[in-house]
């Protein structure tokens, strides 16, 4: 079973989220439990969470289904101890989050070494990072999400997704998501059959689909290796198509969250309903 959906929108509550998946046709959806772009959140209410719960519940989503993802602002990789500590506290809060509206999985950028640091030690910052707060948290699995490796990003090669989750000391709770734009970004080619083909048997071999929990599925403005993090609406970008044809047809990405944050949301309705066909 694929499930298929978007980065919908959870203004005004979480709660909206499953109804703004639903009204898509969605099948999966991916949500901000809090504002992205602001440190500080207010306590998810009481009522938030039994009305998110209810309506999942009503609409159909189970946790398998959904990809919460954590604010922008967060670098669990940070060189400076005030910054990774701030980090840390707000990466523990968005766990909890999730944990308090029952999912079981949250989506997260690795982090930057913001050229202060070495790759290496950065990866192995991160890692103690996820240690932490899975040490704090129950239930919900750390998904790593690989980067385009625009600017001083890490986690965009998959050798570097590897050396985090070899350093979690938990690896049932740790995972991956993976994003096609980021993927052709970092310089894996997807747009025949056979790149593709290549590509996710090079994940396979350095990472490993066990470890995929999610996807994103974007094309890209930019070209092949570009380290842009520009994303396209599906098929109009350097990708094009057949990433998306083939993904729909492989049982490796059965049953995980797979969720669009194409350019254009006037077109997610239709975005998702191609692929949905390609699935069927
Ligand atoms: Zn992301
Ligand atoms: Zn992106």
């Amino acid at each position: 079973m694929k499930y298929i959906g978007a980065h919908v929108s959870a203004a005004g509550g979480v709660e909206n989220a499953p109804k703004n998946a639903y009204e898509l046709g969605a099948t999966a959806f991916a949500l901000f439990t809090k504002n992205q772009r602001q440190w500080v959140a207010k306590p998810l209410t009481s009522k938030s969470i039994d009305l998110f719960k209810e309506r999942c519940e009503k609409y159909g989503y189970k946790p398998e289904q959904i990809l919460p993802h954590d604010s922008y602002l967060i670098n669990l990789g940070h060189p400076e101890q005030e910054a990774l500590d701030k980090s840390r506290v707000a990466f523990l809060d968005e766990m909890e989050r999730c944990m308090q509206l029952g999912l079981d999985r949250l989506n997260f950028h690795p982090g930057s070494h913001l050229r202060k640091m070495d790759i290496s030690e950065c990866l192995a910052r991160i890692a103690e990072s996820i240690n932490i707060a899975l040490d704090k948290t129950e239930g919900v699995i750390a998904v790593i999400e690989n980067t385009a490796g625009q600017g001083s990003n890490l986690g965009w090669q998959f050798e570097e997704l590897a050396e985090i989750i070899e350093q979690v000391d938990d690896k049932s709770r740790v995972g991956v998501c993976l994003d096609t734009c980021h993927t052709f970004a970092a310089g894996y080619d997807l747009r025949t059959p056979e790149a593709c083909e290549k590509t996710f048997a090079d994940f396979e071999n350095t990472v490993g689909f066990k470890y995929l929990q999610g996807m994103h599925l974007n094309d890209s403005k930019g070209e092949l290796g570009s380290r842009k993090d520009r994303h396209h609406s599906l098929g109009e970008g350097e990708i094009g198509w057949e990433v998306f044809r083939y993904i729909m047809k492989d049982k490796r990405f059965d049953g995980i969250p797979m969720v669009l944050e194409t350019i254009d949301e006037s077109i997610w309705k239709d975005e998702i309903n191609a692929l949905k066909m390609l699935a069927a």
